[in-house]
């Protein structure tokens, strides 16, 4: 299994014993604003959900390179949660621990791929190879650009189809 199971483990499983299901459910719906074929759940922004008294409290974490998004993405969740019906209502944004790549589901990772955007490696990191072309699947590929269309994404290259792709950085 990939690198990161602990981390993606430990989130579904706090989705799992929530007595509130239908809230998840519900933000399933949302996207993140930059790469809209992943959710809020599935990219690990969406941590927690729960209730306070009569109070329902969401818990997201910001990625390292979605912090313009956040905004955004509080407003996606109000507005989504006022119109079921669920008010009172709080947003807490938690930093530690950090958002990390870890946290991504395997369908963000498939995602990601079929959108065309190589996902995290992280034993690519470690000097474990390259991560393979979105494209044609071939590993034989190279950095470009450490910077590619947004902070969280390298500009790599195939060498075997030639196509040019982001890669989204692993942190
Ligand atoms: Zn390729």
């Amino acid at each position: 299994m990939e690198i990161g199971d602990d981390a993606w483990r430990q989130r579904t499983a706090r989705r799992a014993a929530s007595a509130l299901p239908e809230v998840w459910n519900l933000l399933d719906e949302i996207s993140d604003p930059e790469i809209p074929v992943v959710s809020l759940w599935d990219l690990g922004i969406l941590q927690d959900v729960r209730k306070e008294g009569d109070t329902l409290v969401v818990t997201i974490t910001p990625t390292y390179c979605g912090c313009p998004a956040m905004t955004e993405i509080e407003q996606d969740i109000e507005r989504k949660l006022r119109q079921a019906g669920h008010e009172p209502l709080r947003i807490e944004t938690r930093l530690s621990p950090p958002w990390s790549t870890d946290m991504m589901s395997p369908e963000a990772r498939q995602a990601l791929e079929g959108y065309g955007i190589a996902p995290p490696c992280s034993a690519c990191t470690a000097g474990g190879g390259q991560p393979a072309c979105p494209n044609c699947g071939s590993n034989e590929t190279r950095p470009v650009s450490e910077f590619g269309s947004t902070a969280c994404k390298a500009l790599w290259q195939c060498d075997a189809c030639q196509e040019p792709f982001d890669y989204f950085k692993p942190i």
